[in-house]
């Protein structure tokens, strides 16, 4: 088992997740982080908790750390499209020079790497469900392209380091994931349709709404990054849940879950916008004898009741 753990971007919402399960492994955890996206408040509950460690540092510069490492678990970088977009270069820059500079400290340190990719690297798809062996469809010079070609870059940088160096690297793509501690004004879909619901507000559609995304619940997705870290595979692999469904269902389903009654309001669809995405998981399972165990409604209303008494001021051009 991994003993010593560096979770680049642990202070964001899924490498909180990461930091909690892994100390819960008795794993010591080093968080990097430079809160540029992330919360203090996502880790302050583990400041105390004598396997963990911050570092408040910026990826992209050169990064050591003292004494052993088994595993550098690269999770930095803008992830939502209002952030990624608002930070387009330094999205560009974590994908290249953050990757790059935790590939060599796990080099250095002869520790397993995993990467956290993306979906978004089959960006709108036609192929569908996406298999990891269909090369996607992306606009090199669209809005999402920051984000979308700095994985494909990180994909192909920690491919180059395993091929030169030896090192053990795992690329995980990761699907549309949601729980607590996602920013109400992250602008992703899930945290916003519950902010508004709670707020008693119109909740925003983009479109029709009938373009699909499969939400997969955090607990579940951090299962299958432990998984990955604890075998040898390469990858890629994709991690996500198989339940297909419309974003205006997603949208009903919050609301429904709130328990709040607010109408629709359809506002205009981003450029580029994927028209549908879901996971072939058929390698995760074989390989990792994973799938996602938690029902879309009992996630949400996980995610709900953490939201409760939670709801920020509203930031995202999203919320009205
Ligand atoms: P997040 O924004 O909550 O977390 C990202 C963290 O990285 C933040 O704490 C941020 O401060 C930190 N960070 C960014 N740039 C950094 C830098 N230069 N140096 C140090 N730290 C830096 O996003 P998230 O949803 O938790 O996503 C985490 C990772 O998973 C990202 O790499 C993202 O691309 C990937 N991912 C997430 C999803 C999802 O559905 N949440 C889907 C696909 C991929
Ligand atoms: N979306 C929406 N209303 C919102 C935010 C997002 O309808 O307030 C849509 C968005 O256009 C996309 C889907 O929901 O079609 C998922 O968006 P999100 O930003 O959560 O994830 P991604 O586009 O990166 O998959």
């Amino acid at each position: 088992m991994t003993r010593r753990v560096v979770v680049a971007g642990g202070a964001g919402f899924l490498g909180s997740h990461l930091c909690d399960r892994l100390l819960a492994r008795g794993a010591e955890v080093i968080c990097v982080d430079n809160f540029l996206t992330g919360r203090p408040g996502n880790i302050d509950h583990l400041r105390r908790h004598g396997g963990f460690r911050l570092l408040r540092r910026d990826v992209t510069e050169p990064i050591d750390v003292t004494g052993p490492v088994d595993a550098v678990l690269n999770f930095a970088s803008p992830a939502s499209p209002v952030d990624y977009r608002a930070l387009p270069l330094e999205t560009l820059s974590v994908g290249a020079s953050g990757t790059a500079n935790l590939l060599d400290l796990a080099y250095r340190k002869n520790a397993r790497f995993l990467l956290a990719s993306t979906s978004e690297v089959y960006g709108d798809p036609r192929v569908h469900p996406q298999p990891e062996e269909y090369w996607g469809h992306v606009n090199p010079i669209g809005p999402r392209s920051m984000y979308d070609e700095a994985k494909r870059f990180a994909e192909a940088l920690t491919t180059a380091h395993r091929a030169t160096h030896g090192t053990s690297t795992g690329i995980i793509r990761i699907f549309n994931t949601y729980g607590p501690r996602m920013r109400a004004d992250d602008g992703r879909a899930i945290p916003t349709f519950i902010a508004q619901a709670l707020r008693g507000q119109a909740v925003t559609v983009a479109g029709e709404g009938r373009q699909t995304r499969s939400l997969c619940y955090v607990d579940d997705l951090v299962e299958g990054v432990v998984r990955m870290l604890d075998s040898d595979l390469p990858g890629p692999v994709n991690l996500g849940s198989p339940q297909e469904m419309t974003i205006i269902d997603a949208a009903r389903l919050v609301v429904e879950v709130c328990g709040a009654d607010v109408p629709i309001t359809f506002v205009p669809r981003p450029q580029d916008d994927p028209t549908v995405r879901c996971p072939d998981i058929t390698l995760a399972r074989e390989a990792l004898g994973w799938r996602p165990l938690v029902d879309v409604r009992d996630g949400l209303a996980r995610t709900v009741a953490w939201f409760h008494g939670r709801v920020e001021r509203p930031r995202s051009p999203w919320l009205v």
